[in-house]
């Protein structure tokens, strides 16, 4: 894949549709729409997230907002192909997450947090060809560029090009950790382990001390004996807290460093693909991968989506919220040019329980598979494919074969598919 630098009107442009899109996440969380700027394949897994959390009973609201100015990182590369060029966009934000039923509040929290989004727009001057495939941008039926600029055959909608594009592919949310919260749970931490420590020790010292001291200096013995075991309860809790904090910031940085350790292999691996087909580049393969688990583990039945071909692990099924932290590549066998590839997942997942959410880092295996021999295109989709054999255009993510000619379609010919996941 090529890598392109931005001019400035790019970048500002980039960032508009950005935060635009930020809004429309927030309200489909609320309630709303379907994000307009979504490409098919995040508006399906979207989809499914929400059907899945309508059976459970329960609904997840989120609230996101633009922290102080809106900053926005605009990355200084962009992937292109001979159509496309996708950019990833970052920026930091507010979020408040709620999660509940219609009876009862089940969580409730406010995190500072990292959203990076994909956004692909046409390549200056590029313009893909009338019959490349594409879901109708209104009604969402399978078409192709050409007849959706004639009006679209189920709804009638008009479309010229600059309506189609920029579409955001993807997006991952990173939550981090806030100096201002964690100090105030430094402190509440630090007071309830000195309390804990002298009382005790008071308590016990007076009994003693009562038992003890006869006499005139009785009193005064007590009083210096309380006010002694005060200090020395404070600086055992304190160090117990200084212990406890060193034991978390070990678990935070263990957290941060998952997948860290084989990423040489995946980097051998990686270029070992790309020897293959050398449109493969690791931030598209990284979003093709959290959008197959997604679409995975929020479907009612995984073996029944086209890009599957295994079912939902057990421990994976009450996963209602999947963000991809880190994954290797831990081996690519590359036979007559299908290439499976085993890789391993670090997610931070939401899981429902027993009516509870729980948040949690999960480790995921995932073996895929695809075609490598055909370069990578960008603009593909499941949700609007064309058949190989009688070029018509349809929707492949729930079929095996062309509903007009009923020839084979064959899903890891054209884009990554899942063979297991364990
Ligand atoms: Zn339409
Ligand atoms: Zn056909």
């Amino acid at each position: 894949m090529n890598e392109t630098n931005l001019n400035s009107k790019q970048r500002s442009d980039l960032k508009g549709a950005y935060k635009t899109f930020v809004r429309q996440m927030s309200d489909w969380y609320n309630g709303g729409e379907l994000p307009e700027l979504a490409g098919q394949d995040l508006r399906f897994v979207l989809g499914l997230q929400k059907q899945k959390l309508q059976s459970l009973g329960i609904d997840i609201k989120y609230e996101i907002q633009m922290k102080g100015s809106g900053r926005t990182n605009v990355a200084s590369l962009s992937l292109s192909d001979r159509i496309f060029k996708n950019t990833i966009i970052s920026g930091y934000m507010d979020m408040t997450r709620s999660i509940g039923s219609s009876q009862e509040q089940l969580s409730k929290n406010t995190t500072d947090i990292g959203l990076t989004v994909m956004i692909q727009e046409l390549k200056n001057g590029t313009h893909p060809d009338d019959n490349m495939a594409l879901c109708c941008p209104h009604c969402g039926a399978p078409s192709m560029i050409g007849m959706l600029q004639c009006g679209c055959k189920y709804c009638g909608t008009k479309f010229i090009m600059s309506e189609f594009y920029p579409k955001v592919m993807n997006y991952s949310i990173n939550e981090r950790y806030i100096s201002e919260r964690i100090r105030s749970k430094n402190k509440r931490d630090l007071t309830i382990l000195i309390t804990a420590c002298s009382i005790p020790l008071v308590i016990v010292g007076i009994i003693i001390d009562m038992f003890a001291s006869q006499g005139r200096y009785m009193i005064l013995n007590i009083i210096l004996g309380i006010l002694g075991r005060i200090v020395g309860g404070a600086m055992f809790g304190g160090m117990i807290f200084v212990f406890k904090k060193l034991f978390e910031t070990f678990g935070i940085i263990g957290k941060g460093l998952r997948g860290g350790r084989h990423t040489i292999s995946t980097l051998i691996n990686a270029n070992k693909i790309k020897n293959y087909d050398p449109e493969f580049s690791s931030e598209y393969f990284r979003d093709k991968i959290i959008s197959l688990f997604r679409m995975a583990v929020y479907s009612k039945d995984a073996s029944e989506l086209a890009c599957c071909k295994c079912q939902c692990p057990e421990r994976a099924a009450d996963i209602i919220e999947a963000q991809l932290f880190n994954f290797n590549i831990n081996s690519c066998k590359i036979t007559d040019g299908v290439c499976d590839a085993e890789v391993t997942l670090f997610l931070d997942c939401l899981h429902y329980k027993e009516r509870k959410v729980v948040s949690k880092s999960d480790k995921f295996r995932m073996c895929m598979r695809k075609r490598i021999k055909a370069p990578t295109e960008l603009g593909f989709s499941f949700a609007a494919v064309k058949c190989p054999s009688c070029g018509a255009s349809f929707d492949a993510r729930n079929v095996k074969a062309c509903p007009y000619c009923s020839s084979e379609y064959l899903h890891e010919e054209h884009d990554w598919i899942i063979i297991d996941l364990k």
